[in-house]
């Protein structure tokens, strides 16, 4: 066992995975993020797909096939390509077998990215993804709207005007047409670059959450579910860097409410509020980013902030700490806290609505 897994590991080290399939195989693939997608398999019985496909990818030292769900090293590849057991082609491989030693180039230094390139060409890759939405993404979907008006009750002229700021869009409510959808409009290649479509998955998992909220110069998005999460699952899923909270432009800029999430931030306007507001994609987030995301407040606003967390653990020492800076920063501020126990959806939804509709 010993001597089968030093064979492995050697072979792993010394042969190069995409240079056997160049050298050896005579295959090319493109590159993808931190690896290589091919549009065949090399599997009897799996095989070709379509020009376009990206059907098999390599990373690092493994390979996949999407369509057969196999994976493996350089030994399994050869092993499927010779029709030999691993072990025997990882002996040919290092040249310890029947035949000659398989020499094969060196890795391209071109996919020896360093970790932070990887970092960057995957952030961009998300850019592009929210831009796509921005400009294709559905602006009107009824299962996402009926939630937001019937179960977040925020009104339908906010909503519409969520989509025109171009804070939010839609996917297809449907799973299988919102693949089809991110397939057509999007694209399989740059969802994989993105790693919205992780390896081994059918599907990237945001089709299950049509609910799009884009951040700031195509940056990032959250996607949410439009009903109650199932056991541990996540209500929404954030991709891309959080470089820039979420804005409202309101009618009094020189007062600046700073909230948690888009939800309360459009719940807040529901309320009337003249407020411009800044939400937070989550309450550790503005930790740092104090420079740009406050000091330009005061500096071009000259606005007072308001903190209007929810009256929890999270929302009170964050909104305790916000202060705390905004003080040492010279920024005049408040703190505030919603009028019942909840955030300021359950405030619009419990407090508000009925006040507001029992006045009318
Ligand atoms: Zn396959």
């Amino acid at each position: 066992m010993h001597d089968a897994q030093d064979v492995f590991e050697r072979a792993r080290a010394e042969v190069d995975l995409v240079s056997f399939i160049e050298d050896v195989v005579g295959r090319t693939g493109k590159k993808q993020g931190r690896g290589m997608a091919y549009n065949y398999c090399p599997l009897p019985g799996c095989g070709e797909g379509t020009a376009s496909s990206n059907r098999f990818s390599v990373r690092g030292p493994k390979w996949h096939c999407f369509a057969c769900g196999n994976r493996g090293d350089v030994s399994d590849y050869a092993a499927h390509h010779w029709g030999k057991s691993p072990f025997d082609a990882a002996k040919e491989l290092l040249g310890e077998g029947d035949g000659e030693r398989i020499v094969v180039a060196k890795p391209d230094p071109s996919r020896q990215l360093t970790a932070q390139a990887e970092q960057q060409a995957i952030h961009d890759a998300v850019g592009r993804v929210c831009q796509a939405i921005r400009e294709r993404g559905l602006r009107n979907e009824r299962a996402c709207v009926r939630y937001l008006t019937d179960v977040r009750k925020l009104p339908l002229v906010v909503v519409n005007e969520a989509v025109d700021r171009d804070i939010l869009r839609f996917l297809p409510s449907d799973t299988n047409l919102a693949a089809s959808w991110l397939k057509e409009h999007v694209g399989e290649q740059l969802l994989r670059e993105a790693e919205l479509w992780k390896p081994g998955k059918k599907v990237p998992g945001i089709v299950f959450r049509p609910l799009v909220a884009l951040m700031p110069r195509d940056t990032s998005a959250e996607f949410r579910i439009i009903r109650e999460p199932k056991g541990d699952e996540k209500k929404a899923l954030h991709y891309g860097p959080k470089k820039y909270p979420w804005w409202w432009q309101g009618t009094r800029p020189t007062t600046v409410v700073t909230v948690e999430g888009w939800i309360d931030m459009l719940s807040l306007v529901a309320m009337g509020s003249p407020a411009c507001i800044l939400a937070l994609p989550g309450t550790g987030t503005w930790v740092q980013k104090f420079d740009q995301w406050f000091l330009p407040l005061h500096e071009k606003l000259n606005a007072k902030v308001i903190s209007l967390f929810d009256p929890d653990v999270a929302g009170i020492k964050c909104g305790a700490e916000l202060a705390k800076r905004l003080l040492a920063a010279g920024i005049p501020n408040e703190i505030e806290r919603p009028p019942i126990d909840g955030d300021l959806n359950d405030t619009l939804k419990d407090f508000w609505l009925p006040q507001h509709q029992a006045a009318a």
